[in-house]
């Protein structure tokens, strides 16, 4: 009975030991990915609600949403980052990231990298190029997703290259500002989609492998933590946040 006791007395200890460390933050930057706030029940469109809470959540605990480019100067130079650093990314340029979630964000003081896929602009349900410029003008900063979200690793290496390279100068163009950063389709890449982005100038890209981000690391293969529909709340989100910080302690 005695030994029962201590038996369960140490294993309590040791299960507080793993929560500590599993909850203790870890070195690195967390990109946080979305695509659309709203409420059809899509499992990559987070409801308002719960995207206002996870947004309160962040500026309860702390967190100081910066921009790629921002993180690519920590990656690449050492520049300093506020205490808890975050990218809150929305991939494939939804109207609703202007209507719904900029304001949501703004409320928090949080801002947005939006990944934009180029031949989609214009065309409901996505942005057009006057809602990309005033999305710009509000403080976000605009990326591409390529020019007809085609999985880079099966186009052909000319029309690969030629795909992300005129996406790039069509938002320059119109933007009149320099794009840099990019998002896989479909999260698919390989050494010569790195190849290409690399070509055209683009200096780093977003995946959809889970983890934090260093320096160090592939800035072509930058790692996320996918936001889908939330299921059971803020938990959820919470959990997700935690298991990035796992697999980053645990190296997977
Ligand atoms: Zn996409």
């Amino acid at each position: 009975m005695k030994l029962l006791s201590r038996g369960a007395a140490v294993g309590a200890a040791l299960i507080i030991l793993a929560a500590v460390w599993a909850a203790w933050p870890a070195a690195g930057v967390p990109i946080l990915s979305y695509h659309k706030v709203g409420d059809t029940e899509e499992a990559y469109s987070v409801a308002p609600a719960d995207f206002e809470r996870q947004m309160a959540y962040l500026a309860d605990k702390g967190y100081t949403a910066i921009t790629m480019a921002d993180l690519f100067g920590r990656l690449t130079a050492g520049k300093p980052l506020p205490a808890r650093p975050v990218v809150i990314t929305f991939d494939d340029g939804y109207a609703d990231n202007y209507y719904t979630a900029l304001p949501i964000m703004a409320k928090y003081g949080m801002r947005a990298t939006v990944f934009v896929v180029t031949d989609f602009l214009g065309e409901r349900p996505y942005l057009t190029w006057d809602e990309v410029k005033a999305l710009r003008a509000a403080g976000t900063e605009i990326g591409s997703h390529s020019l007809a979200h085609r999985a880079l690793p099966e186009l052909p290496a000319d029309e690969r290259l030629r795909d992300v390279a005129a996406s790039k100068e069509g938002l320059e163009w119109r933007l009149d500002a320099p794009v840099r950063f990019f998002a896989y389709p479909f999260g698919r890449y390989d050494a010569a989609s790195e190849e290409a982005l690399q070509a055209v100038g683009y200096r780093a890209a977003v995946s959809t492998r889970l983890g934090l981000n260093n320096p160090g690391d592939d800035l072509y293969a930058l790692k996320r933590i996918n936001i889908p529909r939330s299921r059971w709340g803020l938990l959820e989100f919470r959990l997700r946040l935690l298991r990035a910080n796992v697999y980053e302690k645990l190296g997977l």
